[in-house]
């Protein structure tokens, strides 16, 4: 590799020939929280109070205290968030690699087949005709599933919780397995609420995104925006999670480098 090769990219970058995609969703009290059925433990919404602003509690600085859980928002699922990802060393956000937080990126656009389907899934065979055309899963890389989901703005329409579970699309759970066993990724990633399928607590595993994928010591990210800017390949993801000590997971500022063609 060229010793310039940082240098460039750093140049690139300040003349925009790469691009810098925010790809999180803005945090506000109305972030849309996972909900789970009755006899769980919810999860607190975000929120935000003031401590000062340019008055007498501090007449120069404004702050605020906030509050929330660590799958809020735009979200990053440590191994550890999973009982089959309880005993990886390196699997809270304060022990994984950092290496592992800046990695490609592959995007597989089910924006069509989810507007068509709410509880779309997305299959190996979509996967393998996918490859077909844009080669195969790179080792290590993200896999992201383009849903357009985040362009439901009322966190209603966004959960879409229904009598029988929400109707979210996902992966199914050969998905899943075949991205853990046949292609070694680093996680996977949605625009919905959650890594699985609104009905995936029916699935064999119940859960696959966060059973399979944890169990594999792999990462996951949920509540991701504007995928619709990313290529197919070719993007950099940087996620880096708070280091919360013992973390399962956290808000996350996702955001991707991409060259235009
Ligand atoms: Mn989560």
């Amino acid at each position: 590799m060229a010793k310039d090769t940082l240098e460039k990219l750093a140049k690139a970058i300040a003349k925009k020939k790469i691009r810098v995609i925010d790809l999180t969703q803005t945090l506000r009290p109305s972030t849309p929280v996972i909900q789970l059925p009755p006899q769980f433990a919810p999860s607190s919404p975000f929120s935000i109070s003031e401590i000062s602003h340019y008055d007498e509690k501090g007449p120069a600085w404004y702050w605020n205290d906030i509050a929330l859980g660590e799958h809020t928002g735009t979200h990053f699922d440590a191994p550890i968030h999973w009982v089959t990802g309880k005993d990886y060393k390196d699997g809270a956000t304060d022990t994984v690699d950092v290496q592992r937080f800046v990695a490609p990126a592959v995007v597989i656009n089910c924006a069509k087949e989810a507007a068509k389907d709410e509880k779309f899934l997305l299959t190996p065979k979509h996967i393998l005709a996918w490859e077909k055309k844009h080669g195969q899963i790179p080792d290590g890389a993200w896999v992201l599933m383009r849903s357009d989901w985040s362009k439901r703005t009322d966190p209603a329409l966004f959960l879409n919780a229904k009598e029988d579970g929400p109707h979210t699309p996902g992966p199914s759970a050969d998905a899943v397995r075949f991205l853990v066993e046949e292609r070694n990724v680093n996680g996977w990633g949605v625009e919905a609420v959650g890594t699985d399928a609104g009905q995936g607590f029916a699935f064999e595993p119940a859960f696959p995104a966060h059973t399979l994928m944890h169990g594999a010591n792999k990462f996951g990210l949920a509540s991701l925006c504007n995928l619709d800017k990313l290529p197919p390949t070719g993007a950099v993801l940087i996620v880096t999670p708070l280091k919360i000590e013992r973390g399962s997971g956290s808000p996350v500022r996702v955001i991707a480098l991409v060259q235009d063609e």
